[in-house]
């Protein structure tokens, strides 16, 4: 067939949007996942939106390979590179739940993560094996009651009593806190060593004196449940310590740079999985004669979230490929974080107008894809603190 001038410069709004990140590999694994997704949790969705997502999501997951997609081989992952994270972090929003989808990147993207990174041999084997076959749960405690953005202000204590560690304080707003196995427990253990003073513990959750207080409520993500946890004397052997002792709080700025990654991942593709929802139905529904969506303002409004989500899409395929490439690019992770985060609940707010009253209803799922984002802008570090890294990055 030969081809033409013509068919050249034709526009081909229908083309295929495959990056030049993803190989025919990441495409059939797109596939395959989209289907699951489509199956056998969509299905669900209302259901978990009350009463949270059970854990059977995390074996059937497993049993698939598709917790481990990234991780190597020789723990049972898949061996992928980093692209097949982003692949299910993009499919998952065929499931129309925010909640399951944070639950799934808490355990295989942000704590599972520093264990591989940082962890021993046997804690590799104890932890991350189960969890890539979904049957442990992993949970990551950061925030606390009285710190969040100012990591360095806990107050979680572990001190070391002979070949022990004995820990205080208390974790909130932990996604899988009140069903996790274990949970990777941001400590201080010097309060006198500035930065260094931080250390890093894998604590089992069925300890003496771990406390899982209270299932927080939520404005959004309702399909995730959320802990205020406390730690009342738990004591750990030395061997619970993930990574250095002292190295803690480098341990966990490490690992917030992938869970900001794939949290901006997730914004891109919730937002244009709402904007198609809202396209076809700006396509259905009629006023004054017409579709709306042929109205001039609502047209512009879909070229304006389009661009923007594309804009967001480019930043995180970029960045990405610099992480795979072993580059650790904290200012544009942070920068993609940021724009993906706030264009993704700007989209789902114009989608709700787009759909007008009915986007106000809970029958019509807009409202719920807005309450979920929202968080983005605020978990794995806020709007602000984005700011801040991105601003200070500069030398200010
Ligand atoms: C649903 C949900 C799930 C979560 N899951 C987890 C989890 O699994 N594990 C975990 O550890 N944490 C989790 N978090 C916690 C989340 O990461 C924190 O809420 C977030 O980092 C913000 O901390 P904070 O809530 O204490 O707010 P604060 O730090 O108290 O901030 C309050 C306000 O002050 C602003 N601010 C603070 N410092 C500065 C500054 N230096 N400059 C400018 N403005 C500033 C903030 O941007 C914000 O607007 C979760 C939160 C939610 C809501």
């Amino acid at each position: 067939m030969t081809t033409t001038a013509a068919d050249v410069t034709k526009p081909d709004f229908q083309g295929h949007r495959k990056h030049f990140i993803f190989t025919d590999e990441h495409q059939q694994l797109r596939e395959s996942i989209r289907r699951f997704v489509i199956k056998e949790l969509q299905p669900h969705s209302e259901e978990w939106e009350q009463q949270t997502f059970p854990n059977w999501v995390f074996q059937r997951m497993g049993e698939l390979g598709f917790l481990g997609l990234d991780k190597p081989e020789e723990y049972g992952g898949q061996g992928g590179d980093y692209y097949s994270s982003l692949v299910l972090s993009e499919e998952i929003v065929h499931a129309h739940c925010g909640g399951l989808a944070m639950g799934l990147a808490v355990h295989t993207d942000m704590a599972m993560p520093p264990i591989l990174a940082f962890g021993t041999e046997d804690q590799k084997q104890e932890w991350v094996v189960p969890a890539i076959k979904g049957e442990k749960i992993l949970c990551l405690g950061i925030t606390e009651p009285d710190a969040g953005s100012d990591v360095a202000g806990i107050k979680t204590r572990a001190v070391k009593d002979g070949n022990e560690y004995v820990i205080n304080g208390s974790k909130t707003f932990i996604t899988n806190g009140h069903r996790a196995d274990v949970i990777v427990l941001v400590t201080k253990t010097d309060s006198d060593a500035g930065y260094d003073g931080f250390t890093l513990f894998l604590v089992p959750m069925d300890l003496p004196g771990v406390i899982r207080e209270k299932k927080l409520e939520k404005l959004g993500m309702h399909a995730s449940d959320t802990a205020l946890l406390a730690f009342q004397d738990v004591r750990v052997p030395d061997t619970a310590v993930l990574g250095q002792v002292g190295k803690g709080f480098y341990h966990i700025m490490w690992e917030l740079q992938g869970e900001r990654m794939i949290g901006a991942a997730g914004c891109v593709a919730g937002a244009q999985h709402v904007f198609d929802r809202t396209l076809e139905y700006a396509k259905e529904r009629t006023a004054f004669g017409r579709s709306i969506g042929h109205f001039q303002v609502i047209r512009h409004k879909f070229a304006e979230m389009a661009t923007k989500i594309e804009t967001a899409r480019q930043m995180v395929y970029t960045t990405a490929w610099r992480f795979q490439n072993g580059e650790y690019p904290v200012r544009e992770i942070s920068m993609a974080k940021l724009y993906a985060a706030r264009i993704a609940v700007e989209v789902a707010d114009e989608c709700i107008q787009i759909h007008g009253g009915n986007g106000y209803m809970k029958e019509y799922g807009v409202e719920r894809v807005w309450r979920d984002m929202r968080l983005n802008r605020i978990g794995a570090g806020t709007d602000e603190i984005m700011l801040d890294v991105i601003g200070r990055s500069y030398g200010l």
